[in-house]
């Protein structure tokens, strides 16, 4: 998620940065060269987007009214986030619900309070009023569940698991609340027989390592077209082999921890069935032999896997790519569509026609060619599928905040209008 032409983090953001590591365990590299300066772009955006509501135009659509189009706040919005990008999916959230007028109740993760409570601390030290920004903390299961069913919250924006989006989606119905869900994820990540392999080989090791897999949008399952497959997989694994894990607070370490041993543990299950089904682990699969301190895991690649197989269709959440062959192009269009998610995907190809067929086909919210993991506060991030609906960033995350009003004014004054006979008398 790194932005090109962001500013390098100012003392402050380097503070919350160095924060954002200590809360989540990852690398204080990419808390400050990426989330943190990429957050703050986002709250830019959207105190701009604050001034440019679009919408319809006003106009005389039945002959005797003006119709005028309003945009407005929902009121108060419940704000439920996840701890693998706990400072960056609060802004996310905060940015748009306050630019469109919404007071909100930000509920960070369990594990991931710290930078949340950062942000409502900056808030009240930029004079931001009482009440429009709140942060609490606790469980979902009972602080993020009151929220949900609160009387006063009349939107619940949620970023977590699939599972959690439907809990939070059923009990918001009691109340008719409207719900933006942003939810699991399972890339895949298309390399064509004529791609760049470089390119392609770095950009799997980003795209699948990142934040140690526990990123949403991670390339978790890597196809490759028979040509290429034996040159891609020996280059991934040697470039996989040199990522290095190590103390969060070092800018040499590549890969942090996962955030806690249940996590670690769920992965490794995930790995151990695997390889209790004949999958070949190429390289990883275990917790670094040195490192006793922390939940690591070594980034791990599984190969020789059925196209149906768990790993490949469910979100593992840490350093796990799969890889796996194909011949054909419609071939790997249909497996890559064939998960119940759809939030992010790529293909690799020199090929414009290729790569123009690839982004009409593939049912994800985001289509990458020849990159994989960047994402821009004026583009819509979101879900197709069971990966959620609803956008954050952008004008289209704007609206997902607002109401829309329609005020129809009668023009001509008269008391009998000359449709009234339809209901009262005679024409
Ligand atoms: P999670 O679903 O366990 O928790 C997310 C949030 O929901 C937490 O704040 C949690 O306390 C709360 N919660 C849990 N149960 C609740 C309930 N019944 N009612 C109200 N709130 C409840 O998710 P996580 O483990 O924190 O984050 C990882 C998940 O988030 C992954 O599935 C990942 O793909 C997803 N994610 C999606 C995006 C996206 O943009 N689509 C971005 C980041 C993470």
């Amino acid at each position: 998620m790194v932005e090109d032409d962001t500013e390098r983090p100012g003392i402050a953001s380097l503070e919350d940065a160095a924060l954002e590591s200590r809360n989540t365990g990852k690398p204080v590299k990419l808390a400050a060269d990426s989330d943190i300066p990429f957050s703050l772009d986002n709250l830019r955006y959207f105190a701009g987007a604050a001034r440019h509501l679009e919408g319809q135009g006003a106009s005389e659509y039945s002959s005797l009214h003006t119709s005028i189009i309003r945009r407005e706040p929902l009121g108060v919005v419940a704000s439920i986030a996840p701890w693998n990008y706990p400072f960056m999916m609060a802004v996310w959230k905060i940015g748009p619900a306050l630019a469109a007028g919404n007071t909100v109740v930000v509920k960070p993760a369990s594990w991931t309070p710290l930078s949340t409570l950062e942000i409502a601390r900056a808030a009240e030290e930029a004079g931001l009023p009482a009440g429009v920004l709140n942060v609490v903390t606790g469980p979902g299961g009972d602080v993020g569940a009151a929220l949900v069913t609160h009387p006063d919250v009349a939107m619940v924006s949620v970023t977590g698991d699939t599972v959690t989006g439907k809990k939070i989606m059923a009990a918001a119905s009691a109340g008719v609340k409207r719900v933006h869900l942003e939810l699991g994820g399972k890339a895949p990540f298309i390399v064509y027989g004529d791609a760049d392999l470089d390119a392609a080989i770095q950009g799997a090791v980003v795209g699948g390592y990142v934040n140690t897999g526990q990123d949403c949008t991670a390339a978790t399952r890597v196809y490759v077209q028979r040509p290429a497959y034996e040159r891609f997989v020996d280059g991934f694994v040697q470039a996989t082999k040199r990522i290095r894990l190590g103390p969060t607070a070092s800018r040499a370490t590549d890969l942090g921890p996962l955030i806690s041993s249940a996590q670690r543990e769920r992965v490794e299950g995930f790995v151990e069935r695997a390889r209790g089904a004949r999958a070949e682990v190429l390289c990883g699969g275990r917790r670094p032999p040195r490192m006793s301190r922390g939940f690591y895991y070594e980034p791990t690649i599984v190969a020789n896997v059925p196209h149906d197989a768990e790993i490949v269709m469910q979100e593992v959440f840490g350093p796990v790519v799969v890889v796996l062959p194909f011949d054909a192009e419609d071939e790997v269009l249909s497996r890559a569509n064939s998960v119940v998610y759809g939030l992010a995907a790529s293909v690799w190809t020199r090929d414009v026609h290729k790569a123009m067929r690839a982004a009409r086909v593939l049912k994800f919210g985001t289509v990458w060619v020849n990159d994989h993991l960047p994402l821009t506060a004026e583009m819509p991030h979101g879900g197709f599928k069971q990966s959620g609906f609803g956008k954050d960033m952008s004008a289209y995350a704007l609206e997902d905040y607002t109401e829309v009003k329609h005020v129809m004014v009668e023009l001509t004054g008269e008391a009998r209008k000359p449709w009234h006979y339809t209901v009262y008398g005679d024409q």
